[in-house]
């Protein structure tokens, strides 16, 4: 199983369809192993986005994260990463693909809904930035059985 880090950003929370994001999360079948809602702070914010500080959006980009809380959670399922940047969709609301959650939701190339990391060494790093080891949950999934095949239960990845 692996895990990834999905952000959902202040213009969901403030368009109320934070609920309608984590629902498809759910109904895919990922794993909620650990939720909250917090106000970002900008130096946070800055490591986060460290890869686009020369971009001229940088500086907007960290104010529209910072202005009121978002909802962050790591989702787990077999290649999860890979899973939820497919159900998030391409970068910009106008381009992504409808059936897309920013596709769906979004028309903006910045207020965009959802971030989730965008590979596996990423993911490892977001978590650890966001998240303390004591507000991730271990349980068990009742429905686990019937999400995956026996084979793929057995298989590590
Ligand atoms: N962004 C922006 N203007 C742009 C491109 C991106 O404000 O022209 C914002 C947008 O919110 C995006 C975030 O910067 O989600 C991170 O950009 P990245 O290229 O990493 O895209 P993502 O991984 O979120 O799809
Ligand atoms: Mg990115």
């Amino acid at each position: 199983m692996r895990q990834t880090l999905v952000i959902i950003k202040p213009d969901a929370v403030n368009r109320c369809i934070a609920g309608k994001v984590i629902q498809r999360f759910e109904e895919k079948g990922l794993q909620i192993k650990a939720m909250k809602m917090e106000l970002l702070q900008p130096y946070v914010l800055k490591e986060h986005y460290a890869h686009l500080k020369d971009k001229k959006f940088f500086e907007g980009l960290i104010s529209y994260m910072a202005s009121i809380p978002s909802m962050l959670m790591i989702l787990e399922g077999k290649d999860a990463v890979k899973v939820v940047r497919k159900m998030v969709g391409s970068t910009q609301g106008r381009d992504a693909e409808p059936g897309t959650i920013r596709g769906d939701y979004s028309v903006s190339n910045q207020s965009n809904i959802v971030h989730a990391s965008e590979n596996e060494e990423a993911a490892k790093e977001e978590i650890k930035r966001f998240f303390k080891k004591e507000e991730i949950y271990e349980y068990k999934k009742m429905d686990f059985d019937w999400i995956y095949s026996r084979d793929e239960t057995y298989m590590k990845k």
